[in-house]
């Protein structure tokens, strides 16, 4: 039998449900990948998204190249091109693995159904979560509202039925159809986008690199590692688990083998490491659960006051808040299309709760620039932010961005690292520059309101004016 293989967010070989179901079933398998029109047009991801997906497509290229079976790649609308590609080659099935976005659900439906209509088999598989949603439920068989609670399942679905994690297949030895090459990949500019070398490298080699150093050495400091953001500390992983680069699977699976070597303190790493992928999963099924969050908020009800005021988007999306951990975090985004998690919540709660803005504007800013942009784990944390969402942080609770700074960035490290007017600024000032003196910020190469902007907003006096406002629970 002949089958073809659809590449979408899962740019590996490793632990690859899709891609080894086909070539265990089909004596000739196609790898496909369709650069999607419509959502490249759309204007949802960036450039560094893009450059990140295309430097994972190069390295699963030579990955499939080296087992005998090259990669395709066509541009268009999926639908036509999966179809296309099928009919020419003569394909009797199309294997794919599952997404949950939206979109995605619609586009695979309707490429489902107009292979069906031309007699050619369609095998889906599991593979973007852990579990699915459906697979962890309420006891009356409902989904899971509560992350708590649904943690709890989760964990006893890991034990009871911890998921396979698939070897990479061996090299075939025939070529399918004829096709003996790939064709060069199109760069960034080509699609549309600026041509940029990623901050984190592209690629299923340099996902595995990343996840063994991660296992060796932060993976045990994690548990109070993991809120600092001027270290190292976490995995960085984010970007390769959105293109699938590197499994969820295979990850859980390799950080929970590390515990019968190691003590109580490495344990508690590697179990609150593990609890954040099941953060993943939770919002993967929150929004297979219930799409409407895709577009408003999760409890109609709860719709945070908010305004419009330009100037104030501005300043955030800049860096140039007055606050230096919102700053420092708004900079990182921009260079390097990457955030701190710590850092990714204060900046939510503060374009919330003190600038009074819309969160869909900041959902949809982190969608244009992230390089791990996903749509589950973006709008359910910025639901959860905004205290709109599931499980979400109280609406009374509203982050003071310069205490948040004193706890996670004491020595102001990473401040001065993104935010170079404050460099020369000593510790007692970096997380509040407003309290400088005149003499000191000529001293400090830091002059208020011309080098470093003064706070945008009063801390207090927001606080008080959002407590006044928000809606009742
Ligand atoms: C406002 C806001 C927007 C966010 N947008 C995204 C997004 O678009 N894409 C995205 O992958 N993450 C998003 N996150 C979650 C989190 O910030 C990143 O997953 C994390 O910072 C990635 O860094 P890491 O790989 O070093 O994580 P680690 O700390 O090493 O965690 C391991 C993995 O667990 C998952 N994870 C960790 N924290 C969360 C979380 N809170 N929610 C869901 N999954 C989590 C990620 O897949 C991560 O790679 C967002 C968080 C906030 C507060």
């Amino acid at each position: 039998m002949k089958g073809l293989v659809w590449f979408k967010r899962d740019l590996r070989v490793h632990d690859q449900p899709a891609l080894t179901a086909a070539l265990a079933e089909c004596d000739e398998v196609i790898p496909l990948f369709v650069f999607d029109e419509p959502l490249l047009r759309s204007g949802q991801f960036g450039s560094a998204c893009v450059n990140f997906m295309l430097r994972c497509l190069d390295d699963l290229g030579r990955s499939l190249a080296a087992l005998g079976i090259p990669l395709q790649w066509r541009r268009g609308e999926p639908v036509e091109e999966v179809l296309r590609m099928a009919r020419e080659s003569g394909v009797e099935a199309v294997y794919w693995n599952r997404d949950y976005e939206l979109a995605a659900r619609t586009r695979d439906d309707a490429v489902r159904h107009a292979l069906m209509q031309h007699g050619i088999a369609v095998h889906t598989f599991k593979d973007h979560v852990i579990f699915e949603a459906g697979e962890i439920a309420s006891a009356a068989g409902q989904p899971m509202q509560r992350y708590g609670a649904y943690r709890k399942r989760w964990w006893e679905q890991w034990r009871t039925s911890a998921p396979r994690v698939l070897t990479v297949p061996r090299p075939v030895s025939q070529h399918a159809t004829g096709i003996e090459t790939s064709r060069e990949l199109p760069g960034a500019a080509d699609l549309g986008y600026e041509q940029l070398t990623p901050t984190i490298p592209g690629g299923e080699r340099e996902a595995r690199t990343r996840l063994k150093w991660f296992l060796k050495g932060p993976l045990g400091g994690y548990a109070t590692g993991r809120n600092l953001p001027a270290l190292d500390e976490t995995s960085m992983l984010s970007p390769y688990f959105r293109f699938g680069a590197l499994s969820t699977r295979s990850a859980a699976q390799a950080a929970l083998m590390t515990f019968a070597r190691q003590d109580q303190a490495w344990r508690a790493g590697a179990q609150t490491w593990v609890d954040e992928l099941i953060w993943r999963d939770f919002f993967q099924h929150i929004l297979a659960s219930f799409p409407h969050v895709a577009t408003g908020p999760f409890r109609p009800t709860a719709v945070p006051p908010h305004r419009t005021d330009r100037r104030l988007y501005e300043a955030w999306s800049r860096g140039r808040t007055g606050f230096p951990l919102v700053d420092a975090g708004m900079r990182q985004l921009n260079e390097t299309g990457w955030m701190h998690n710590r850092v990714r919540m204060v900046v939510a709660s503060f374009l919330v709760k003190d600038l009074r803005l819309d969160w869909r504007l900041g959902e949809r800013y982190f969608m244009e620039r992230l390089l791990d942009a996903d749509q589950a784990a973006n709008n359910g944390n910025w639901q959860w932010c905004a205290s709109t969402g599931t499980d979400a942080m109280p609406s009374y609770r509203i982050f003071n961005p310069a205490l948040q700074a004193k706890k996670f960035d004491p020595t102001g490290d990473y401040i001065r690292r993104y935010v170079p007017e404050l460099a020369s600024v000593p510790t007692k000032y970096i997380h509040a520059p407003e309290t400088l003196g005149i003499d000191e910020q000529s001293r400090y190469a830091c002059r208020l309101g011309q080098d470093y902007p003064l706070p945008i907003v009063d801390h207090k006096e927001a606080r008080v004016r959002y407590l006044r406002e928000k809606p009742v629970r």
